[in-house]
């Protein structure tokens, strides 16, 4: 008989270029490449720049030089989402054509006002499906949402374990086309893990939240549904979340990474719960990144988010 081949493991990588590469972002890159290469799977690069609002121009470049400089290799080209329009608006035809697609005329001021309007776990609104049967008089579409239903997704994270959740409790009918026109990062995400063949999605626990709703999204449009891990969280000092000033620290600020870069990926080992030798905070940042590939075990990872630090001592 033949042997089955399990099929190549595809991580990767997929910053927003909203601000500089900081301790969480390392910490997302460096799991997901491990991950990836340890089961000898390919590891690509995509720049989630369709918030255009939001991107700072000439930062991708800058993240890019950055982990370049880090010693990471990426497959293939670097996919930005700015290019790839043509194919969520093909996505979404496709949610539209089985009737799950409806145009919303809510401004977010009026859904906060909405008394009952509770947060999901991500601190969104819940939409309370006001326009789910259709425009009030003298509303116009605003937005575009994707129905949801009662039944639950569940899955389970290699790292948080269990998960489950029934949407219309965790998010409501959610936004796939922004008021703005913008396609939304829930709809871009999975139609581009899934045309790139991406079967492995690690990324930081900040977007644990979202994962239902991807995972919906991908049975809607009849995807695969990758493996998940979330990474814990980089807080601040104090254990309190990343305000926007510490998130904008770049890792990169007065560092020259090809020299001092294996410190950093050794403190973001150590973050992960990885015992790498001490010595090699003083290798080179290629031989670090080696070691992870060769030695990363998942099992190791906690759940806990915890402050970075640089210190020489391992996490405890
Ligand atoms: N672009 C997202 C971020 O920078 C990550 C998206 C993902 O990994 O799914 O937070």
């Amino acid at each position: 008989m033949e042997p089955v081949s399990a099929p190549q493991v595809v991580g990767r990588f997929a910053p927003s270029p909203t601000g500089p590469l900081h301790h969480g972002s390392l910490v997302a890159a460096l799991g997901s490449y491990a991950l990836a290469r340890r089961a000898r799977g390919r590891w690509l690069m995509r720049i989630e720049d369709i918030d255009t609002p939001r991107v700072v121009p000439g930062m991708a470049d800058r993240m890019l030089r950055t982990l370049e400089a880090l010693g990471f290799e990426w497959d293939g080209p670097v996919l930005w989402q700015s290019a790839c329009n043509d194919r969520y608006a093909a996505a979404l035809d496709q949610l539209a054509a089985a009737g799950l697609i409806y145009p919303c005329g809510c401004s977010r001021r009026e859904l906060q006002r909405v008394a009952s309007a509770p947060l999901a776990a991500d601190g969104g609104l819940i939409y309370p499906g006001t326009c789910r049967k259709g425009l009030a008089p003298g509303k116009r579409a605003r937005a575009f949402r994707v129905r949801v239903d009662d039944a639950a997704v569940e899955f389970v994270d290699a790292i948080f374990g269990p998960q489950r959740e029934r949407l219309a409790e965790g998010s409501g009918d959610f936004v796939l086309r922004r008021a703005d026109g913008l396609f939304a990062y829930q709809l871009a995400v999975v139609v581009d893990d899934a045309a790139s063949g991406v079967n492995q999605v690690v990324r930081g626990a900040d977007l644990l939240p979202s994962t239902p709703r991807q995972i919906y999204l991908q049975q809607r449009l009849g995807y695969q549904t990758p493996a998940y891990a979330h990474l814990p969280l980089v807080t601040d000092r104090d254990g309190g979340k990343l305000s926007k000033r510490d998130a904008a620290v770049s890792i990169a600020d007065g560092r020259d990474l090809v020299r001092e870069g294996a410190a950093l990926l050794v403190a973001a080992l150590r973050f992960l719960g990885q015992q790498p030798p001490a010595d090699l905070a003083r290798a080179a940042n290629r031989d670090v990144l080696a070691w992870a590939c060769a030695s990363f075990d998942l099992d190791r990872v906690s759940t806990r988010a915890a402050p970075f630090g640089l210190s020489a001592a391992p996490a405890t």
